[in-house]
């Protein structure tokens, strides 16, 4: 049941429905009633009447006869009379001799009348209902006819996915190997008296192949998969997300041996609120509870393993990780470059790829790219291979479609000349200051084509092999190359853009963080100012710490300006010396909108200083 904005209106319609029904109740059972009761007559004086020839028309119902007088029948409304029915046989034979008309009266009003006896009753509770539905928001009885529902949909899954289809991930697929033998053979390891890890945590960044990990791992076994996903708990009445897990649970000990799977486990498993603050979150709290009263409920030997999967173990609560619950954590971490190829090569099996079409090239100049980013980048290929009407997919299709991973899809958005002509010296400032430096990735192409992620253009660095560790030195080199577009306006317009704000945003960020996490300046020393949260896989910044003093705080925002400034003169510096290849890349991509990194390499090396 979705709670869609429809659900009010109807619940609106319903109130006008159980109004009228309420007015016509009231009439039917009060006012009637009391009308009866006033205009009633005895039945000896109905037949009296009768036989006095003073009776008018005359209508038989079940329960009553109702009857107008003679005296009354010049009145344009006469008066109606009524008498309690008895059961008489001879009444039509008087009827007719006293020359009355008279017609019959279908029974269903009475009927009618106690279908309606009953729903009565039922009012008050359907309102108190209602009530507590709205106070509770989206909690209430349904909630239970929701958990119990879905308890039909949790069935084991038999996944069929194998090791083959997921690349890059070899030692995963060594620490899994354990898990996948005690699936096939449970005996062999409870005979031994082994303890097996209860629950393993799949940590890694958004689209590593977790989940696809986790289904490979029953797909080897060869037992059933029950999945759930965190976020599938979200917004949920309070008290399903509970009664799910426990039938998930009671479905998968059913079936052991087996994997029960929670995916994006921080949905739920986030740090509980501690006493006192407010904002609490019952639904989640709920959940989590009845998750680990389930782990902890079972043996390990009962072979069930249940697996987690998280991009954000930083914020789970605690009590998950300790022993008995997910125990063994796993990193799934970003693929290398043979990992890439690997990846790209499943991906492509059902491809027919074009002669030029170089998988070791793509996996070289795509570091940094997941494995759900390489799927994206096959898929789009092939569907531009489509679009050109060609039978194979080529390297340019690939090239093209890198691009749009990256960058977002391409829109011909037309820009007026004077932003287009900003946009240009923005883009090729940080082009040069790339290319002039002697560490920063190489430039692979600049483009002032807006893309549809809002950016009026990009310059796009491909580093040439992974890096894992970068000295102070580069790190400075990034920050002016971050710095460029910014300080190419400044010498070209005189004046800053908001343009660079996102620049900015990074080039500050990296400061704060060579300053604060990598002890990079020399007041401050090899001294760790961040918080503990760390910077997660998000990069969301985190705060500093608590006990840092005032005098501290301001030093460190004094380094950091003076990092960005030295930044800032040093690109400054590189594009005043080389203001005629500035001039001249602008002047391409205005009229091109794109240059490539070899062009750029080119004029810096013509127009040296
Ligand atoms: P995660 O759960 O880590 O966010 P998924 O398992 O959902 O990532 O990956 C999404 C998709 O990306 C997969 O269905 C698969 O097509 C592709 N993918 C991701 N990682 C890999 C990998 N290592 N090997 C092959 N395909 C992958
Ligand atoms: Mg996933
Ligand atoms: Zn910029």
């Amino acid at each position: 049941m979705n709670m869609n904005p429809g659900k009010h209106v109807k619940f609106s319609i319903w109130y006008i429905v159980l109004a009228v029904l309420l007015v016509w109740l009231f009439q039917d059972l009060v006012m009637k009633p009391l009308a009866i009761q006033q205009t009633e007559v005895t039945y000896s004086q109905f037949l009296d009447d009768l036989n006095a020839g003073k009776i008018d028309t005359v209508s038989v119902g079940t329960t009553r006869i109702f009857f107008t007088t003679k005296a009354n029948a010049s009145k344009k409304t006469p008066p109606v009379y009524n008498v309690v029915s008895i059961n008489d046989p001879t009444l039509v034979d008087k009827l007719t001799k006293a020359g009355v008309t008279f017609a019959g009266q279908p029974p269903s009003n009475g009927a009618m009348t106690a279908l309606l006896w009953w729903i009565l009753p039922l009012l008050p509770l359907a309102l108190i209902w209602y009530f507590v539905y709205r106070r509770m928001k989206q909690g209430g009885p349904q909630s239970m006819l929701l958990g119990k529902n879905k308890s039909h949909e949790i069935s084991g899954e038999m996944t069929g996915v194998k090791f083959d289809d997921v690349g890059g991930v070899d030692e995963v697929e060594v620490e899994l190997k354990e898990i996948i033998e005690f699936l096939k053979t449970p005996e062999r390891f409870t005979r031994m008296g082994a303890k097996l890890p209860k629950g393993v945590l799949l940590v890694g960044p958004p689209g590593t192949g977790k989940t696809l990990l986790a289904k490979a791992t029953a797909g080897e076994a060869g037992v059933p998969f029950f999945s759930l996903s965190g976020s599938d708990f979200v917004e949920m009445f309070v008290g399903v997300g509970a009664a799910r897990v426990r039938d998930l649970f009671e479905q998968a000990k059913k079936k052991a041996p087996c994997i029960v799977f929670i995916d994006e486990i921080d949905a739920i498993g986030q740090a509980r609120a501690t006493v006192g603050s407010v904002g609490t979150n019952d639904e989640r709290e709920q959940t989590l509870n009845q998750l680990l009263a389930e782990m902890d409920g079972f043996e390990p030997n009962q072979g069930v393993v249940i697996m987690g999967a998280t991009n954000r173990p930083e914020v789970l609560d605690k009590a998950l990780l300790r022993p008995g619950r997910f125990d063994r954590q796993i990193q799934v971490t970003l693929p290398t470059e043979q990992g890439r190829k690997q990846i790209l090569l499943i991906h492509t099996r059902p491809v027919t790829l074009g002669e030029d079409a170089n998988l070791d090239r793509l996996a070289q100049i795509t570091p940094g790219f997941s494995g759900a980013d390489l799927a994206n980048i096959v898929n789009e290929a092939a569907l531009l291979a489509v679009r050109r009407k060609s039978d194979s997919v080529s390297m340019g299709d690939f090239d093209l479609a890198i691009e749009r991973v990256v960058a977002g899809l391409q829109r011909k958005m037309p820009l007026r000349d004077e932003v287009k002509r900003r946009v240009a010296y923005h883009e090729g400032g940080h082009a040069l200051v790339a290319q002039l430096l002697p560490h920063t990735d190489p430039v692979h192409k600049v483009s002032i084509i807006p893309t549809a992620k809002g950016a009026l253009g990009y310059t796009l660095q491909m580093p040439e092999e992974d890096q894992y560790l970068l000295g102070e030195e580069e790190l400075k080199e990034r920050m002016a190359v971050m710095l460029g577009g910014r300080v190419a306006e400044l010498v070209i317009f005189n004046e800053p853009s908001t343009g660079a704000a996102n620049d900015l945003e990074r080039a500050t960020d990296l400061a704060r963080r060579m300053i604060t996490e990598f002890g990079m300046s020399k007041s401050l020393g090899p001294v760790r100012y961040l918080n503990d949260a760390g910077m997660g896989y998000l990069g969301s910044s985190p705060g500093l710490r608590q006990e840092i003093s005032p005098e501290t705080a301001t030093l460190i925002d004094r380094e950091v300006k003076e990092l960005v400034e030295g930044a800032q003169k040093w690109a400054t510096q590189l594009l005043t010396d080389h203001s005629d290849a500035l001039e001249q890349v602008a002047q391409i991509l205005q009229e091109k909108e794109v240059i490539s990194g070899e062009e750029i390499a080119r004029i810096a090396q013509e127009k040296k200083a």
